[in-house]
């Protein structure tokens, strides 16, 4: 998956638009990321022991990682990523506007 866990990134579509932030999980099988301060859904929660507060509380839903861009620390803007191999035989990304490796 080309966004991971620490990413800084961009929301390019839906109710978030616009909006920065750092991905705090990846789960590359869904494709899918949470990020800090986006995509905040209402939870009904029950009073529970542990959980003073009942009602609809907000918080993070992961959403689909086709939703955001990579912001590129270098070039300050939000970037396409690539994927070079190296002689090593390890997988890095690079940034496809200044060349940067990513990883
Ligand atoms: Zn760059």
């Amino acid at each position: 998956m080309k966004i991971r866990k620490n990413d800084t990134v961009l929301v390019v579509t839906g109710k978030d638009k616009g909006k920065e932030g750092k991905v705090r999980f990846a789960y590359p099988k869904d494709e899918r990321i949470l990020v800090e301060g986006v995509n905040f859904i209402k939870v009904h929660s029950k009073a529970r022991r542990q959980v003073r507060q009942a009602g609809i509380i907000e918080r993070e839903a992961p959403f689909h990682v086709s939703n955001v861009m990579l912001l590129c620390s270098r070039c300050d803007h939000p970037v396409r990523i690539g994927f070079r191999l190296l002689e090593d035989g390890r997988k890095v990304r690079f940034c496809h506007s200044c060349g940067e490796a990513i990883d």
